[in-house]
């Protein structure tokens, strides 16, 4: 095989069969195919397209490009989101569902673009060990039923170099690339029951509904297809999710969540994507009997001691969980406030994401270091209604400088209206398959 026919006949429409993929994939990875063969044929799939078949024959050559962890027998979960802002839905449906007795095998990544990352959230706790080699993960994972780590290099590596180069070279926003991206990893880490939370909206990488729905779907039937049980939830990221964006106050606000507080529509999405999670994987009979299985462990504390025992296991500073105060805090607090009365209608989640990142707490590229301290607390949501000068946000920043610059885009992120808009609805829809 000689990789430029198989740029030549991707280019021109052609579906490669897996046995093709199988051999670009891996040849990539052992520096046999070139980066700008691949950065072409990233670009002949951006553009031409690609069917379901094709993407996850493409799916099973990026997950076998090096070590798969096998958690079969464990019968280990994992639950994913495609990134949003604001978003700690993991951080609270992780430890609930092990709680409940079902394993959580969690390998997760850093933020991409405006989006927030799971890593650099846990990473605000000093000390955190987020880069477990594989005998770590299994053994934290066989000892408290839940581990928490960043993507070992070792698992599906093409993802990796695939990424960087899409990064790159505008081939970010391909649906079957981003389905390929995040299922070669889950199949890799070997988790017999997947749960997808799929964004759709202005903040989400899928922008609208039908085209979350068609990622959605995809996703669900590259893991059926690999044996493994699938659902996937499509939920709202037009807006920040929770009151909390930036790595640390996301944390914090996880924190409340597993202590039964937090916004009510935010615990009802964690309690929902857990009980569907518990559901799946047949440990309930009912999504009712495991979302009052769900609601029993936060009640009980026993969600926020499994967290607290696996922080202590990778070598976290616990007492930052029993008191979140003693997380990171930035130096500046500044209140932004409302400039004239009225209600709020919209506070758009992409720009968000965007001044929380130019205050340090995301990346530009990916060797930029990050901020764990800044960010902002939304005081007020969407239907809320404001006085002139009520504060309305809470900006986390490094400096007074960064505060006001930050202060002025929270403005600009708000839509107001003199009517109450409708309810937001986070869960949009199920996807099972
Ligand atoms: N998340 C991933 O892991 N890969 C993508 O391509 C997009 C989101």
């Amino acid at each position: 095989m000689r990789a430029a026919d198989l740029i030549g006949r991707k280019r021109d429409r052609e579906a490669l069969s897996a046995e093709e993929w199988r051999w670009f994939v891996h040849g990539f990875v052992q520096g046999e195919v070139a980066d700008y063969q691949m950065a072409a044929m990233l670009m002949a799939v951006r553009l031409r397209g690609m069917g379901a078949a094709e993407t996850a024959a493409l799916t099973s050559a990026m997950a076998s490009s090096g070590e798969m962890l096998d958690l079969g027998a464990l019968g280990a979960a994992d639950k994913h989101s495609t990134g949003g802002v604001g978003d700690k839905v993991t951080l609270v449906v992780a430890p609930v569902v092990a709680a409940c007795g079902l394993p959580v095998a969690k390998m997760t990544g850093r933020g991409l673009a405006h989006t927030g990352g799971t890593v650099d959230k846990l990473e605000s706790i000093r000390g955190l060990r987020m880069d477990l080699g594989q005998d770590e993960f299994r053994r934290i994972l066989d000892q408290h039923g839940l581990v928490l780590s960043g993507q070992s290099p070792t698992l599906a590596p093409a993802d990796a170099g695939m990424y960087a180069l899409r990064d790159v070279t505008a081939t970010v926003d391909s649906l079957p690339l981003i389905a390929a991206s995040i299922m070669s990893k889950k199949l890799a880490v070997g988790a017999a029951v997947i749960m997808l939370d799929v964004k759709t909206g202005n903040g989400a990488f899928m922008k609208t509904l039908p085209e979350a729905r068609r990622l959605a779907r995809l996703m669900v039937r590259i893991g059926q297809e690999a044996g493994r049980k699938m659902a996937a939830v499509i939920t709202d990221m037009d807006e920040p999710l929770g009151r909390a964006v930036g790595n640390a106050l996301e944390l914090a606000e996880a924190l409340v969540l597993l202590r039964g507080g937090g916004p009510d529509d935010l615990r009802a999405l964690c309690l929902d994507e857990s009980a569907h999670l518990l559901h799946l994987a047949g440990r309930f009979a009912t999504v009712p009997a495991a979302r009052l299985a769900a609601e029993c462990v936060i009640a009980s504390g026993a969600a926020l001691e499994l967290l607290r025992r696996v922080v202590v296991a990778q070598g976290g500073d616990v007492r930052q969980i029993d008191d979140p105060a003693r997380l990171p805090t930035a130096p500046v607090q500044h209140a932004v406030t409302a400039p004239g009365a009225g209600y709020i209608a919209r506070i758009d989640a992409l720009a968000v994401g965007r001044l929380v990142m130019s205050l340090g707490a995301g990346r530009a590229v990916r060797s930029d270091p990050i901020r764990h301290d800044t960010g902002v607390v939304l005081l007020k949501q969407r239907g809320d209604f404001l006085l002139p000068n009520e504060p309305l946000a809470l900006i986390h920043a490094a400096s007074t400088y960064a505060a006001t610059q930050a202060a002025s885009a929270m403005l600009a992120a708000i839509r107001w209206s003199e009517e109450r808009p409708p309810p937001r609805r986070l869960l949009i829809e199920h996807v099972s398959g």
